[in-house]
């Protein structure tokens, strides 16, 4: 399924099929769009849910597809479904309001905006006063012209190791003073780097006054989980160790939005909070960096082009202890190759966020949680007990960044006509999931097609789409199949009028055999891995 060259896909093609086909439209298209905003079309709409039911299907249904946790139990996580408007307090304690600020730096000359932590600088090595040139990290075509300019102005081509590389932010003033910012031509243009507040404020009741009535839309789900901690143990059986998950929308007002769906403003999040005890918050931190890499190989993204990476200490979130793990799960896609870009981050959150919400909503150690398996053994040989702030590990995945990967790994154009593409999704994720075609839109044909359509979609039709159409030659229908990523097509011809057998085309072989038209639903069951 993997492409081992994936730089050989380009971005602009896939943009323009998930336009053609209804995967991705731009949001406001017919008012000139919104910048960082993004509308899912049917096709679209579909993938994106298959793989959140993906999801929720093996983290709160099935958790972890029914593998142990490290203490051999079975792992407990429960759903909460929370507001993306929360009492603003929430964000103070979470250090949203006030510290979830990315720096940026404005060019004056080009009017663009960067994202200073992104950028980085290069210029001749032992070279202090000559001119140094800034391009966007992860970005190849930013990197080429950042080094064809040096060249043109040293007069000669520099190799690898007579260049200096830095990032943007180590600059000093006067190092900012020489340099020429991704897209201009003048050397001090760039801004020094400012703080810019990533939270939409919105304002609550009528009355309208923003400063008395501000409210923020969340910038990620995972706080509507911490502030329901103790609901959640109070209101159900579950102990720590145990997990709290849910799907939504987040939104952040990011500085740059690129890179199509990837950096939006608008997004869904699929995060987890699971509470441990912090003896054990290492081994479940391996346990579910460990799983969440599998989980998203099993969805599809098997190759070369997903990465597990352990995070540098100099990474490290503001909430991040020494020593407790981070990582991030990357996805080489086409705009970051050969780099990559984050879709999932698996952190050990400590007790971070339980005690910050513990201190500023008054509740203190009533937020802590009581152990009864834990502690001094008591007389009667039981243990007294043991109150804590658990730990947390948090695997926080982007929907939207999910789809897009999914949508990159599945591009697959034909070799020997690179006018038709095969979107080669994973069964379980593709939109739809089979088409019924009569091979031609008479004698009988089209009425056996809609009895199998109708049969097919009773049975499947809660996974996906199911297809059916009988206009155009059957080539045409199959290669608008091949493109929508349908994994099965079945056809009546006019044999089936006789035997009532049906054939099976396979988008990835393009084989076709022939079954009994009552055995196809256990065929597509099986192709569907049920
Ligand atoms: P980045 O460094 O790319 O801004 P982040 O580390 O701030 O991401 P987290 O706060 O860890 O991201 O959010 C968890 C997940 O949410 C990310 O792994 C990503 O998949 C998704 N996500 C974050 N920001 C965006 C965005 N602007 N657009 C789409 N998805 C996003």
């Amino acid at each position: 399924m993997t492409d081992k060259n994936p730089t050989t896909k380009s971005m602009d093609d896939i943009m323009a099929l998930c336009k053609r086909r209804g995967f991705v439209y731009q949001a406001s298209e017919i008012y000139g769009g919104i910048n960082g905003f993004w509308d899912y079309g049917p096709l679209g709409a579909q993938l994106k849910k298959n793989l959140r039911d993906a999801w929720w299907q093996d983290v709160v249904m099935n958790p972890c597809q029914g593998k142990p946790g490290p203490n051999g139990q079975p792992v407990r996580i429960v759903p909460v479904d929370t507001c993306i408007i929360q009492n603003p307090k929430v964000w103070e304690a979470s250090g949203h309001v006030g510290g979830f600020n990315d720096p940026m730096v404005d060019c004056r000359e080009t009017k663009n905006r960067y994202r200073a932590d992104h950028l980085l600088c290069i210029g001749e090595k032992g070279d202090k006063a000559g001119r140094m040139y800034v391009y966007i990290e992860a970005n190849e075509k930013s990197y080429e012209a950042a080094r064809k300019k040096l060249d043109k102005y040293k007069k000669r081509t520099l190799n690898d190791d007579e260049i200096d590389i830095c990032s943007l932010t180590d600059l000093s003033a006067d190092g900012l003073a020489i340099s020429v910012g991704p897209d201009a031509t003048e050397a001090g243009t760039l801004t020094e780097p400012r703080a810019f507040n990533l939270m939409f404020p919105t304002v609550i009741g009528a009355t309208g006054d923003l400063e008395d009535n501000k409210a923020y839309l969340r910038p990620e789900t995972a706080q509507g989980i911490f502030i329901n901690f103790k609901n959640v143990v109070d209101t159900t059986r579950v102990g720590v160790p145990f997990g709290i998950a849910q799907t939504g929308k987040a939104f952040r007002n990011e500085v740059t939005p690129r890179n199509f769906t990837f950096r939006s403003r608008e997004f869904e999040q699929m995060e987890i909070e699971f509470f441990c005890h912090p003896d054990e918050a290492k081994d479940w931190y391996v346990f579910w960096r460990d799983w969440r890499m599998s989980w998203w190989q099993e969805i599809g993204l098997a190759g070369d082009n997903l990465i597990l990476r352990e995070h540098d200490r100099d990474e490290l979130a503001h909430y991040a202890k020494e020593g407790a793990g981070t990582s991030d799960i990357e996805y080489r896609f086409p705009f970051t190759a050969p780099g990559y870009g984050e879709l999932e981050g698996i952190a050990d959150r400590t007790d971070f966020d339980l005690k910050q919400h513990a201190e500023h909503s008054g509740l203190g150690d009533k937020l802590k949680y009581f152990d009864p398996t834990r502690g001094e053994l008591a007389k009667n040989g039981q243990p007294k007990g043991e109150r804590y702030f658990p730990y947390v590990i948090e695997p926080s995945a982007g929907l939207d960044r999910g789809v897009l990967a999914i949508l990159c790994e599945a591009y697959t154009p034909d070799p020997d006509r690179p006018s038709k593409v095969f979107m080669k999704f994973h069964p379980r994720v593709a939109p739809i999931k089979a088409a019924v075609f009569p091979l031609v839109n008479k004698d009988g044909m089209p009425e056996k097609a809609a009895e199998l359509h109708r049969e097919l979609v009773k049975r499947f039709g809660h996974l996906g789409m199911i297809e059916t159409d009988a206009k155009q030659s059957i080539g045409k229908r199959y290669a608008r199949m091949d493109e929508a990523g349908c994994p099965l097509c079945f056809t009546i011809d006019g044999q089936t009028m006789t035997d009532n057998t049906i054939t099976v085309r396979d988008r990835d072989t393009a084989g076709q055999q022939r079954i009994a038209m009552t055995d196809a639903g256990d065929h597509l069951a099986a192709a569907l891995g049920l």
